[in-house]
């Protein structure tokens, strides 16, 4: 389907130059070959360039043995093809992998690989979309098309934090995407960086592995139970939201994850204002759904850091995040936001307080007026 225009380009000497009649797709994940395949399901022919040697390289290269689909796979498949019905309702990697690689072989998907998109280029004039790509010899290769669907996957790239002085740690520094098991870590003190399904359950993977694993939360996370009462919270979620306004399931959602996992902030695992799903929605922050990490924490297996900062005396977790601790203990004042802060924290303290001196205050009249009704019995 591809005709060769020319061998030449301003570039390179090597460089060639091809027409696609149909779309062009970056990225051979998921997405690419869900586009590829409904195109095809349409009549319409596709190419896939693909900067890797594989499809789904994020799944193949890029994450940990123990990972399973964090969601139930019928809301995991691909359009037109389910998974198999041998599959768990969680599918381990290797079988998405495998799945994948069948959909890509049943819809006649064949990418062209170790093709880095660099530019791409609409010329109004012609209207059409200009590419370079290199390959792996640096090669360049140009491509002509109509239509251009951009697949490159929302965590393609590594994010690692600039964090100040880290070039004096002299142990070993991983990004997720670089991990694959706790097993080189056994005996280790590990500090795991990031709250998200992913560092809990690189978390999780380090105790099973006998490593001793600190974990580090900058921000308000939400943690729900994978299941509630016996169907997959996220299926859950989406039953309910065809009757409930948002909010409303927000608060069951909250309601249950309380009851079945207890009040997560005691573990300093604060939860954001917003609920949930309204998270989600409006900034795109998964929940986490808790595959048994929480139970490590709080057996003891997980450590967190302290409330303060050894080096400066401040709360660890920033504005607006930093007062309150474990075990009763707050902090007010440490905003470095001047008496507007200091009021805040306030606020917000005294509220939790009162929460829990309700909670006292009930808990008290009752014990003193079933003290009161025994001793008038004797
Ligand atoms: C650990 C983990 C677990 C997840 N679990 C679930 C889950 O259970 N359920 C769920 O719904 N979602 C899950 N997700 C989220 C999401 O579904 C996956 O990230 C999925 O792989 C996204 O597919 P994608 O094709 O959009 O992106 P990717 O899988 O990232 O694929 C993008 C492709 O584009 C290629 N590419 C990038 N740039 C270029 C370029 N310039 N030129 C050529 N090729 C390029 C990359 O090499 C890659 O192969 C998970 C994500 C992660 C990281």
């Amino acid at each position: 389907m591809n005709n060769k225009l020319s061998s030449s380009s301003s570039s390179s000497p090597k460089s060639t130059c091809i027409w696609v009649p149909g779309p062009v797709i970056v990225g051979a994940g998921p997405s690419g070959l869900a586009a590829a395949a409904c195109l095809k399901e349409k009549g319409v022919p596709s190419l896939i360039l693909e900067r890797s040697n594989c499809i789904a390289s994020l799944w193949q290269h890029k994450t940990y043995d123990r990972l399973h689909l964090h969601l139930p796979k019928q809301f995991c498949e691909l359009p037109m093809m389910g998974f198999p019905s041998n599959f768990p309702t969680y599918p381990t990697k290797q079988q998405f992998i495998g799945y994948l690689e069948n959909y890509a072989e049943n819809f006649g998907i064949r990418p062209r690989f170790n093709e880095t998109v660099k530019h791409a280029e609409f010329d109004p004039k012609l209207g059409f979309w200009h590419l370079k790509c290199v390959d792996k010899a640096e090669i360049v290769s140009e491509f002509v098309c109509k239509w251009l669907i951009v697949a490159t996957g929302e965590n393609a790239e590594a994010v690692v934090p600039n964090i100040e002085g880290i070039e004096e740690f002299g142990g070993c520094i991983k990004h997720t995407s670089l991990y694959k098991s706790g097993e080189e870590f056994r005996g280790k003190k590990v500090l795991v960086v990031g709250c998200g399904n992913s560092g809990m359950e690189v978390c999780l993977d380090l105790c099973n592995y006998d490593a001793i694993p600190s974990l580090v939360v900058r921000d308000s996370v939400h943690i729900l139970p994978r299941e509630m009462v016996g169907i997959s919270t996220f299926g859950l979620s989406m039953w309910l939201l065809q009757w409930l306004p948002i909010r409303v399931v927000d608060r069951l959602l909250l309601i249950i994850s309380w009851l079945m996992l207890g009040d997560t902030s005691h573990l300093g695992l604060d939860r954001p204002t917003l609920g949930p799903l309204q998270l989600k929605h409006h900034s795109g922050k998964t929940p986490v759904l808790d595959v048994g990490t929480l139970a490590k924490i709080k057996g003891g297996d997980i450590k967190e850091e302290g409330m303060f900062c050894k080096e400066d005396g401040f709360p660890r977790k920033p504005f607006p995040n930093g007062w309150k601790g474990e075990n009763g203990l707050y902090a007010v004042g440490f905003t470095k936001k001047g008496l507007l802060g200091a009021s805040i924290d306030a606020k917000r303290i005294a509220q939790d307080i009162e929460r829990c001196w309700k909670d006292e205050i009930k808990h008290i009249s009752l014990t003193y007026s079933i003290m009161m009704s025994f001793d008038q019995c004797s």
